[in-house]
Parts: C-alpha cells; structure tokens; sequence
C-alpha cells in the first residue's frame, strides 16, 4: 500500500511495488531485518564446552548484564549476510558510471597476489629484516608512481585521497615553516569546480581557503589565479582533470604564477586515471598530487574503504615528507622514522600504510606494463567522449560538444519545461538496473551529472548503456514525468529522506520496548 507520495503507508508494508506480497519479499529478492532483530541471546552458531570452573578476576569490574549482542546458527548468519551483500550495487555487478569516482574492474590477479601468504600475513612490528619483500614491493610501486608522476618523491602511508591531500598540505605547511613565513602565508586558492574535500583539507589544518571562481569553458583561467596571488598565499589546490572532465590547459602558467610568488602548487590527483602515461604531472609544476590506487590502480573502492592516496612530492617538498619511508642501502631496505635527520613534518598513521592495496596496485601496473597503462588512459578518454558524443542531441552539455577527457558532464537544461529533475532521472536509472551518474556535482554546472564509465567497459555494455539513457531522455522530452517522478519503483527501497538521514543519522539500534498485549 503506497500513500500519494509514493511511501509505504505502513511499517509492516515495506513494500515496494504496487503489487503487496504477504513476506514483503519481491520475487526473490528478500527482505532483511537488522540482525539484532532477528538475533536471540542464547542461540549460538558455536558448540564449545562449558568452561571447567574458574574464578573470575574481573572483580567489581564484571559485566553484570548480559552484553546483548545477537546470537545466530551458522545457517542464519550466512542467509544474513549474503543476503545483505546481494542488496549492494557494485562494479562487479554492473556498469558504476560514477563521475569522479573512476568506478572500473578490479582483476582478480591482483587478488590472488595480494593473498599471497607472504604478503596477506605479515605484520606491521615484525623486524624489518623478516619483511624486505614487503618493503622491497612498497618501494617498487614508489618508483612505479616516480616515473609515472615525474617527481622526486612519493608518500606511500597516506590512506585515502582525502588523507593524501592532507599529506600533501602537511608537507607544504611544513616547508613554509621552514622558510620562517607561516605566520603570512595562510591562504589557500581552490577553485570553485574542485572537490569537497580539497577547502575542507586546507581549511582543517587552518589554511584560509579563496575561491578561485572557473572560466565561462569549465577551465581555471591565469588570470583569475593572478588576481588572487599575493606574499599570503601558500597554495593553490587544483584538479587535473578537472571536475568538469576537462585538462586544465593553462596548467603550466598557474604553475608559474604560483611558484614565481612563492607559494606551491597542489594538484588533486584523483583523475589521474584520464592522463597516466600521456602527461607527468612534475613536468606540469605540480608540487604535490595525491593519487588514489583505488580509483585509478584498479584497487577496489566504496563503502569507506580501504583505499590508499600515495603523494607524489616535488625535489621542494620532498625532505618535509612523512615518516616511516624506506631507504635502501645496497641490497638493505629500512624503514627511516622520525627524529634521523629528516626534517619530516611527521606521520601520518600508525605504520606504512595500506600493504594490501599496495600488492594490488602494483600487481596492476606490473600486468598492464607502461604501454597497457597508456592505452587504459586512452580507453577511459575513448569511452568517455563516445558517451559524450552518442547523447549530445538529446542532453545539454554545458561546455559546449568538445571532446572531454575521461568523464562526460551534461547539465539539466535539456530538461527545462519537462518538470523532471537531475535527480529523477538519475532515480529512474536504477529502475533500468544502472547506478546513477554522480549527481549535483560538480556545483559550477546546474543540475550536474557527471559520466565517467572507465575503459573497463566493452562496447556492447557502453551501447546497452547509451540507448537506455537515450530511452529515458526521449521519454523525459515527450513529457512521461510518471516514469521518473516515482522512480525508482523496482529498488527494495524507494525514495529515502536523505537529508534527514545526513542531518540526524541513527547510528545506534536501540532495543524497542516490549508490546503490552
Ligand atoms: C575521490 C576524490 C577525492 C577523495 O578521495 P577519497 O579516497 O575518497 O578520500 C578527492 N578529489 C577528487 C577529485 C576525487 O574524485
């Protein structure tokens, strides 16, 4: 039973569709409480023996209430658990055209060499000289990502894009120290176009953050960087790609504009999956880039990890980067820490960060080989501007029909006057079993939706996907604002209220009280 706004009128109608079903089951897609729902205190998926008697020596620190965690059979447990994963969308189940994101297969060898005992089982405080394999791959995918990046220096512990931008800042506030200017040089250029995190980054570490507002193109322009620049600045944070899937052209001027003022250059990396193997961010004037294995080395992301941001640093910011890293000494390899004659700003995270997405990253580069990586980055581009170039007719594209890099952005102009919004028609993809583009983002454009499908995609799939979304779009030009403003009808879950959900989350289940009868 829904209401008129297309809600279940009732708890116990979880449902979904017009159609009610007696278990709330939608075919055989099933419906799944919270496992302290449906957990019991004295089940136990386990048969151990009662312990032998033993005195507790707890004394008045003894639990005296039971702990409440929920008791399931091994059969349960699974039926759970499986049962969740199945709701979950994933790369592995579909196309991911999630702009920014770089949403792209991750091969199973690189899973198969990151359980490779020697690797899966080692330990961060095991002596150094049980573990050189370990740091003798660490330092490999460093030089991997020296090469690909010409720079002088890379980061490795850092352990997401974000943790890596603020990496990168560390370091930059650390060599501004150092020149004795901290107390001038504290603000902080971002363009308008850039991603959230990049002013929260500045800001955290007490940078004051100016935006850089973009150019009429999408593009960051000299000119508004040089209206801005001054003794005050430190950095400036820039995307290339940028978020409105397009090179920075005038890259190389902002460089010199910034450098010729003193200040550094941090470059948000994350799209680097559109330029590997074409372009070295060093040679552009970047002076720090953080790069995410997990969106552009094919390690796998989403649902909070774990991912990992290498920083690759210029010869300037090198000698301020974060400890532990690894010197070699003839065959030797070392892990130098804090307080040996560096000038580290510090570290960033208990030990060296994340090994497992290191194996897989470099066991990628390793298979694809210098030409495979150049020819994923075409692909990707490739991909993009086809997407780009068969929905031109129909969906607007704020920066007029040229070609992009790896991702395709289209505004919400093309929808004036259907009364559909970007956020239903990105709901009426999951009907159509895709998961939306990255919506409202970035803020430059109205509307934004943002379409990177990565090279992983074949033809056949990138067709598939274009002809439903030419589907859709005619469908939303001739005014069938049922199929949309609903949408999506088929998911387990309808429309949710997110914001109520971002502004006041539930994170704690709190047992209901018992029903009087
Ligand atoms: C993904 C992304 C980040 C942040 O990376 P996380 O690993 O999610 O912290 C930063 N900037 C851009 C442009 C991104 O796409």
């Amino acid at each position: 039973m829904l209401n008129h706004q297309g809600r279940p009128t009732s708890p116990g109608a979880a449902q979904t569709s017009e159609r009610a079903t007696f278990t709330s089951n939608r075919g055989l897609q099933m419906e799944e409480a919270l496992i302290f729902e449906t957990g019991r205190a004295e089940v136990t998926g386990v048969d151990l023996e009662e312990p032998a008697a033993f005195t507790s020596r707890l004394g008045t620190l003894a639990r005296e209430e039971a702990i409440g965690l929920p008791g399931l059979s091994e059969p349960e447990t699974m039926r759970h658990y499986v049962r969740l994963s199945q709701k979950n969308y994933a790369i592995d189940s579909g196309l991911y055209p999630l702009g920014s994101c770089t949403m792209k297969h991750n091969p199973r060898l690189n899973e198969a060499m990151a359980r490779l005992p020697g690797f899966a089982d080692v330990h961060p405080l095991q002596p150094q000289s049980t573990v050189q394999g370990a740091l003798a791959l660490i330092d490999d995918l460093a030089r991997w990502l020296m090469v690909l990046t010409g720079t002088e220096a890379v980061a490795m512990s850092p352990k997401a894009g974000a943790h890596g931008e603020l990496c990168g800042m560390m370091a930059i506030k650390a060599a501004i120290d150092a020149k004795g200017e901290g107390a001038t040089r504290k603000v902080v250029l971002v363009p308008e176009s850039a991603h959230g995190t990049n002013p929260a980054t500045a800001a955290s570490i007490g940078f004051i953050v100016k935006a850089v507002p973009a150019g009429a193109d999408g593009n960051v322009h000299p000119d508004a960087v040089r209206a801005l620049i001054g003794p005050d600045v430190a950095a400036i944070m820039l995307t290339n790609p940028n978020t409105c899937g397009l090179f920075e052209k005038d890259i190389v001027e902002i460089a010199s504009i910034l450098h010729e003022a003193g200040a550094y250059f941090y470059c948000d990396g994350a799209n680097f999956n559109a330029i590997v193997g074409k372009a070295r961010p060093g040679d552009l004037g970047i002076d720090a880039m953080h790069i995410n294995l997990h969106k552009t080395f094919s390690t796998p992301h989403g649902g909070g990890g774990p991912g990992a941001g290498p920083v690759a640093l210029s010869q300037r910011l090198a000698p301020f980067a974060p400890v532990p890293f690894i010197r070699r000494d003839g065959p030797a390899l070392s892990l130098v820490e804090e307080g040996e004659g560096t000038q580290s700003f510090g570290r960033m995270t208990a030990f060296h960060g994340q090994m497992g997405m290191f194996v897989r990253a470099l066991s990628y580069m390793m298979s694809h080989g210098a030409d495979g990586l150049k020819q994923a980055s075409e692909d990707a581009v490739l991909n993009a501007n086809y997407v780009r170039a068969c929905l031109a007719d129909l969906m607007s594209l704020p920066f007029g029909n040229r070609p992009c890099m790896h991702e395709a952005l289209f505004d919400d102009t093309w929808l004036k006057d259907t009364g559909i919004t970007t956020l239903d028609f990105a709901k009426a993809m999951i009907d159509e079993g895709y998961h939306p583009m990255t919506m409202y983002f970035p803020l430059v454009v109205h509307g934004a939706m943002l379409i990177e499908p990565t090279e992983s995609e074949s033809l056949a799939a990138l067709d598939l996907f274009i002809m439903t979304l030419r589907d859709l779009a005619l469908s939303a030009l001739r005014g069938e604002a049922e199929r949309f403003s609903g949408a999506p009808y088929l998911a387990p879950r309808r429309r949710l209220d997110e914001t109520l959900a971002a502004r006041q989350p539930v994170l704690r289940w709190t047992k209901p009280k018992p029903v009087e009868v």
